[in-house]
């Protein structure tokens, strides 16, 4: 039979599903990445429908079962107005929340990733700066999601000289170690494990370079590509 079960969660995405469904990707503390079906949402558009928009925290009861969850109630419990009103700070928070939809797996039960998403908006919301705030999240989230990237030193040796990126051996390795391509700067190597270690609020404050902090992205993106594809 199928069980009837309450979580809250933060609403990834959402899609039109048959004539008057949707289908909510929510992210929660009890259930990782948890996809419900809502029967009739579209019709219900000024309750449930409205309640699960992207970017909303809801409380939600549903039924558990073989296929998607089937949503039975749905009540607002949160909103980032200030995130959607400010295009940078909009734009880090759905690009965290794809990764989110991406790394968080179905059924994962540690609230560590939703605890930490849910800071990252909070400091977004708070009017903390989007740029530095978006790498040390996500950075966060590789680690709470097991993809976490080793930042002391080389992964072989634990030189922290001669530096260069590899996503497939997990992190910084050196040149002796068979590193190839330029070595990073020690300026962008400090700066990735800056954002790493500082807590998201202080992140908020932090002065980045517009070329390092681009740097960084290209280095978490290519990071989560090859975690991703194994
Ligand atoms: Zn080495």
């Amino acid at each position: 039979m199928a069980k009837l079960t309450r979580d809250q969660g933060l609403v990834l995405r959402t899609q039109d599903y048959a004539e008057t469904d949707r289908i909510a990707v929510l992210l929660t503390p009890g259930h990782g990445r948890l996809d419900l079906l809502a029967k009739g949402a579209r019709r219900l558009e000024r309750t449930a429908g409205a309640a699960l928009d992207v970017l909303n925290v809801v409380d939600v009861i549903f039924y558990r079962r073989s296929g998607l969850a089937l949503l039975r109630e749905v009540d607002l419990r949160r909103t980032f107005p200030r995130v959607r009103s400010d295009l940078a700070c909009l734009e880090a928070a759905l690009s965290g929340m794809e990764w989110a939809l991406r790394l968080v797996p179905r059924g994962m039960e540690d609230p560590e990733p939703y605890k930490l998403t849910l800071t990252f908006l909070a400091a977004l919301e708070g009017g903390l700066s989007p740029g530095p705030l978006r790498a040390g999240y996500l950075l966060r989230l590789l680690s709470t999601t097991g993809h976490g990237p080793h930042l002391a030193g080389c992964v072989k040796c634990g030189a922290r000289e001669g530096l260069t990126w590899s996503p497939e051996r997990g992190g910084f390795l050196c040149r002796s170690c068979g590193g190839t391509g330029e070595a990073l700067s020690p300026k962008l190597v400090r700066t990735l494990e800056a954002l790493a270690r500082l807590p998201l609020p202080a992140l908020g404050r932090l002065r980045v370079d517009e070329d390092l902090l681009e740097q960084v992205n290209a280095m978490l993106a290519s990071f989560r590509g090859v975690q991703l594809a194994r």
